[in-house]
């Protein structure tokens, strides 16, 4: 069944995005097509939308990848999937190549963003391979419409605290307490870690106290060096083996931060983006037997962990994310640029 479609078109950089009528195709055999219940706006939107950052897949493209929706046409291979109500994480891995097979499907050469690598979720409805899709029990459909937001920013950060191994009365260091960073923040919280978060803005630290940070630094009043006394104060009688440093920020002054923060044995995750680059000594890391890895999207198979987590009430959603019509997409990027929105707006294509 071809569908017709209205989705938020990227057609030029720096440029509005425009509402246009989409024709989509008969979905493939691996393929469904998915009316969009709620699409997440995220951050990496407004760095396609502005032009300082491209899409793999060129203009025009219609935006979003932090969709949440219902299967309204399958292919052969995912009929089971018709009419269920599901997650359509920001990484969609192919799920047969070696990458995929041993687990590291967020490493996948051959993955599929939408609204990067594919037509995106800013849509009425939207064409994606049916394989990686996470099935969700419906609910109330504000209930639904929320966890749009875990198919990026949430399930980032689950995968980066997976990654780093952290467990239950180890330290968590947090830079950048932002989207993604506010969610590792919950995420270490709920798994039993004690948690020091680092930010520039001191409203945001407030409201992470209430969520799940047990300390937090102000990085725009202290220097580095007071910034590592609290941080050894904080984590004191826990050996720096036992210490996980979270890189969320994506500017310079942040990945120094944690970078300066290693110490014996200590795990770093890079989560956070910049194209900037910064100078580091990279020898602390042999002097330290320190571990820095990178993190990138969250393999599907492991959405189930952190939907439980939410489910349980362990991390709440609602305190960070906003709604509102897809109609006004454009005013909210424009707010977005301005820095004037405060949580993470999830969009209604319906209205
Ligand atoms: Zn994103
Ligand atoms: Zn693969």
């Amino acid at each position: 069944m071809a569908v017709t479609a209205e989705g938020y078109v990227l057609e030029a950089a720096k440029a509005p995005l425009v509402r246009r009528t989409i024709q989509i195709p008969d979905p493939g055999p691996k393929e469904v097509i998915v009316e969009v219940i709620a699409c997440g706006l995220c951050h990496t939107d407004l760095g396609f939308a502005d032009g300082s950052v491209p899409t793999k897949k060129g203009i025009p493209l219609v935006l979003g990848h932090e969709a949440i929706g219902r299967v309204v046409a399958a292919g052969k291979n995912f009929e089971s999937l018709s009419g269920t109500t599901v997650l359509v994480p920001a990484v969609l891995p192919c799920g047969e190549c070696a990458f995929c097979k041993a687990g590291r499907g967020n490493a996948c050469p051959n993955q599929k963003m939408p609204g990067n690598d594919i037509d995106g979720g800013f849509s009425t409805h939207f064409l994606v391979p049916g394989g990686p899709l996470v099935k969700i029990d419906s609910g109330s459909p504000s209930e639904v419409a929320k966890l749009s937001v875990v198919a990026d920013a949430v399930s980032t950060a689950y995968q980066a605290v997976l990654r780093s191994g952290l467990a239950a009365g180890e330290i968590a260091i947090v830079v950048g307490a932002g989207g993604v960073g506010g969610f590792v923040i919950q995420i270490a919280s709920a798994l039993g870690a004690r948690v020091i978060a680092c930010d520039i803005a001191a409203d945001r630290l407030k409201l992470l106290a209430n969520y799940g940070a047990e300390e937090t630094i102000d990085l725009s009043v202290k220097d580095f060096k007071e910034v590592r006394k609290i941080v050894q104060a904080f984590a004191k009688g826990v050996p720096s083996l036992n210490h996980k440093i979270f890189e969320c920020s994506g500017t310079q002054a942040g990945q120094l931060t944690a970078y300066g923060l290693l110490n014996r044995a200590t795990t770093m995750l890079q989560v956070g983006y910049t194209p900037n680059k910064v100078e580091l000594r990279l020898s602390n890391l042999m002097a330290f037997d320190a571990t820095i890895h990178g993190t990138w999207g969250c393999p599907p198979e492991v959405y189930p962990g952190v939907l439980k987590l939410i489910d349980e009430g362990k991390v709440q959603l609602d305190p960070f994310i906003a709604y509102g019509p897809m109609s006004k997409l454009n005013d909210y990027l424009s707010d977005m640029a301005a820095h004037k929105l405060e949580r993470r707006m999830v969009l209604d294509p319906r209205t």
